[in-house]
């Protein structure tokens, strides 16, 4: 069993474990059982003033380190992370919830960052251009873009951090990392991993506290001069508005959402299988959760049969028990949402086939059941909002167009997937969805060596593969006269 002290200095600052100036603190609960488990300090913007000025001293000697030496202590917190495995995943579950045996994969996959980029390190190529003139020679060359601010979510308290803490210190940036208030302690496990493996100071600061003002204070300051998020839509694009004071560099991952297409010619038993993986998965809290099912008319009676029986068969209860498929919700905003799409869905004429309130575990944190809706049109709220819970709204279409083009009607443009036996169909489809990424009889298509990415309003940029240390890069054009 893990335990913590009652307070944690969670503020790390040119390689120094601090308390915030103010001596405020800020809880951290358990939300299954709505116990707390520590407190830990609450910075604002004095402690991100000194977390940037931090970075950006430690970033000559970071950025002037070889690809090689940087990539050995990537490949050493690598290391560490998954000696340190079962822990991690411990804390990830008693911060967030979500059953020990996701939290274990999702360690898993946050390791899987680190190495990729540790291997990635040594492989920043730049360019030779032929010239066009005899006496001028043309090179372009990498350069670390310089201090670079994360924000990460609450969804995927590890993953979502060495994502970009990866690519970044693989790229020679040095980093100022705010993580979600409601899962702090995955954040200080990951920066202390890196205190182990020798990170010099000021590499990789961490601030913890006043969401607001940390941000107001990033966004404020010229030296910061990328900032990497993920999170929802309207704060991204708050970000994005700001960045444009000093025309900064932005990664966004926002919000999504992602329809599952199942064609008459699919595995049927495959596509609810997944279905049920990719909508139930961190209780239909993740940005590539299926929030829209479609299915064609033909096969849509033997397709909801197999669905809701392995619906009602999965077991919502405290992550830390072996055999949970579903925790709870992080919070009681998170619960209010997806009550509220849940009676609009249901006063706009939708059918609850299954689920459709909360569930007592016999614990204080927020359960809710497993829920599957029938009738559903365009105007609710869940067919155009994330509703970031354990809701999925099914319904038919005839033909592969139809499908298309209902699948495209969103504002979003980040994960899709589609269920077909047919190769001609997958790639005619797959072609056709306005998506960054399309799983194809696949709905976990998230891994280290793959561009993750939206388009339209979920997002810019890429995170992951060789792609996504380019955005941790500037590419220096460099023409030389020659004699
Ligand atoms: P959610 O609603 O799922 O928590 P948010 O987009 O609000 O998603 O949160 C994602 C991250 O963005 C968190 O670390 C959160 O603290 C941070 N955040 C929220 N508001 C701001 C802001 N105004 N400036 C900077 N970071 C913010």
């Amino acid at each position: 069993m893990v335990s913590f002290p009652k307070k944690i200095k969670s503020l790390y600052i040119d390689g120094k474990w601090q308390s915030a100036a103010s001596g405020k603190t800020d809880p951290v609960y358990n939300p299954a059982t709505m116990e707390k488990i520590t407190e830990v300090s609450f910075g604002g913007k004095q402690e991100t003033v000194k977390a940037i000025q931090s970075a950006s001293k430690a970033f000559l000697q970071w950025s002037s380190m070889t690809g090689r030496e940087r990539s050995q202590i990537l490949y050493r917190a690598y290391q560490l992370m998954m000696e340190d495995a079962d822990r991690l995943a411990e804390i990830l579950t008693t911060e967030q919830g979500k059953p020990l045996k996701e939290a274990k994969g999702e360690i898993q996959s946050a390791a899987s960052f680190l190495l990729w980029y540790a291997e990635e390190a040594s492989r920043l190529y730049g360019e030779w251009i032929p010239s066009s003139k005899q006496e001028k020679r043309l090179l372009v060359i990498p350069q670390p873009v310089g201090v670079v601010a994360a924000i990460t979510p609450w969804n995927f308290p590890s993953s979502m951090i060495t994502r970009k803490v990866g690519p970044a210190l693989a790229a020679g940036c040095t980093v100022v990392l705010k993580p979600a208030p409601e899962t702090p302690l995955s954040a200080i496990e990951i920066v202390k991993m890196f205190e182990k493996a020798g990170l010099p100071e000021g590499v990789f600061n961490l601030v913890t506290g006043d969401a607001k003002e940390i941000g107001e204070t990033l966004l404020g300051d010229k030296s910061v001069r990328l900032i990497t998020f993920t999170g929802s839509t309207e704060v991204g694009k708050y970000l994005m508005r700001e960045s444009s004071r000093h025309v900064k560099k932005l990664s966004l991952e926002l919000g999504g959402h992602a329809p599952i297409l199942v064609f008459e010619d699919a595995d049927l038993e495959l596509a609810a299988e997944l279905s049920l993986a990719s909508k139930f998965r961190n209780a239909g809290q993740t940005c590539i959760c299926a929030n829209r099912l479609f299915v064609q008319e033909s096969v849509q009676e033997a397709f909801s049969e197999k669905l809701l029986e392995k619906v009602k068969a999965l077991k919502v209860g405290y992550g830390k028990e072996e055999d949970t498929d579903i925790g709870p919700l992080i919070n009681q905003q998170a619960l209010e949402k997806v009550e509220s799409h849940l009676k609009d869905a249901v006063s706009r004429g939708a059918e609850v086939l299954y689920g459709g309130g909360v569930i007592d575990c016999g614990l204080q944190g927020y359960f809710y059941q497993p829920t599957v809706l029938a009738n559903v049109n365009p105007d609710m709220r869940v067919m155009y909002e994330e509703t970031f819970g354990p809701i999925i709204p099914v319904q038919t279409f005839k033909t592969e167009e139809e499908a298309i083009e209902r699948a495209n009607d969103t504002d979003y443009g980040l994960a899709s997937y589609m269920f077909t036996e047919n190769l001609n169909r997958a790639y005619r489809v797959m072609e056709k969805l306005e998506y960054g990424i399309v799983g194809v009889n696949d709905v976990l298509p998230a891994t280290a060596e793959a561009p993750f990415g939206g388009i339209k309003q979920s997002g810019i940029g890429k995170e992951g593969g060789h792609h996504g240390i380019h955005e941790f890069v500037e590419m220096k054009y460099v023409s030389m006269g020659i004699k």
